[in-house]
């Protein structure tokens, strides 16, 4: 893009000083940062691509809150403390009326989780948008996907299945009221990501992911870095109200299982720690609803009224 255009972009996603150990942020070659003392850097990176990821014609401010409060949910997943953030952004054309409201909304869900951006790099393609994330974490208190134990309770933060309904209210597959319509709209752009849970399970939780690729995909990968398996119980499942409204209870579960995109914390407790996660619970720092267990053996099983049910479809769906 032409320099004019770059100083355009650059204007807009410049943020005023005072952010934790930021020397130097957007404006030179790189950002130059001060790393907490004594603390490890949680690095993740994500990638949204207009027409995969999100409708190309969506809300700039929405496309911007759901890329960094889907990369937010990653640092969240390991215990972190977010600190900072660069964005690499590809548009098809230098649309200043576009470039500012993404920037109103980046920078809004930014001060919302205290992260700063401090670089990016700017070119001119289909539009995508690539977001890194930094983190910070104590040496040993990151939550990892591979330390599950046998006879870990299994949790999830939430509710589980809103990510899929919404896409499905979003494709026009399903038609829904104004109220549900907002609720839907609401889960798909602007998923919380549980910083705060993600921390308070440090200590407490021995291995936690979060829910992108769907329940089963992702405790799926809680089991393979652990070499154990789980097994769920699909009474326990906690589908929110207008899931609950909207289809029918299998279907529910099904999108449960497998939809994604619902950014929700799933993370295994050991039963000798289960008093200190009740206490979490009671003091209103985590809300979460105990749905299984860390078995031995591989891959997640699922049981309706103590009888397995098989799986009929994993994994996640791309928006086309
Ligand atoms: P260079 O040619 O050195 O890569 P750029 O013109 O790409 O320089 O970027 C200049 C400054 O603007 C850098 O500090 C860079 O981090 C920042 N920058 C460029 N694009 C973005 C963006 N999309 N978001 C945030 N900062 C950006
Ligand atoms: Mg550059």
């Amino acid at each position: 893009m032409a320099m004019g255009e770059f100083e355009l972009i650059r204007r807009y996603f410049q943020q005023d000083g005072g952010a934790f150990g930021v020397v130097r942020g957007v404006g030179d070659d790189c950002a130059l940062l001060s790393v907490p003392e004594g603390q490890q850097l949680a690095v993740s990176m994500d990638t949204l691509v207009g027409g995969v990821h999100f409708p190309p014609n969506a809300d700039p401010e929405l496309i911007a809150e759901r890329a960094l409060r889907v990369n937010l949910s990653d640092l969240a997943a390991m215990g972190a403390e977010p600190l900072w953030f660069t964005l690499g952004l590809t548009l098809p054309s230098a649309d200043e009326a576009w470039v500012k409201s993404f920037a109103r909304g980046l920078l809004r869900v930014a001060a919302d989780y205290n992260i700063a951006l401090v670089g990016g790099d700017t070119t001119r393609g289909p539009l995508a948008i690539t977001l890194q994330v930094h983190g910070s974490v104590a040496p040993g208190r990151a939550l990892l996907r591979g330390n599950a134990s046998v006879g870990d309770w299994v949790f999830v933060t939430g509710t589980v299945g809103d990510g899929a309904a919404a896409l499905a209210v979003i494709k026009k597959q399903l038609e829904v009221g104004k109220s549900a319509f907002n609720y839907f709209m609401n889960s798909y752009y602007r998923p919380e990501p549980r910083i705060a849970f993600g921390q308070a399970l440090q200590g407490v939780a021995n291995a936690a992911i979060d829910i992108s690729d769907g329940l089963v995909a992702d405790l799926g990968h809680i089991c393979e870095e652990s070499v154990l398996g789980a097994r769920i119980d699909l009474g326990k499942l906690p589908l929110s109200e207008p899931v609950r409204k909207l289809v029918s209870l299998d279907k529910g579960v099904q999108w449960a299982l497998s939809g994604g995109d619902d950014y929700e914390l799933c993370f295994t407790v050991p039963q000798a720690r289960i008093g200190e996660l009740e206490r979490l619970i009671e003091q209103k720092r985590l809300q979460a609803t105990h749905i299984g267990e860390i078995t031995r053996g591989s891959g997640v099983t699922c049981f309706y009224k103590g009888r397995e049910v098989p799986l009929k479809r994993q994994g996640y769906q791309h928006f086309e």
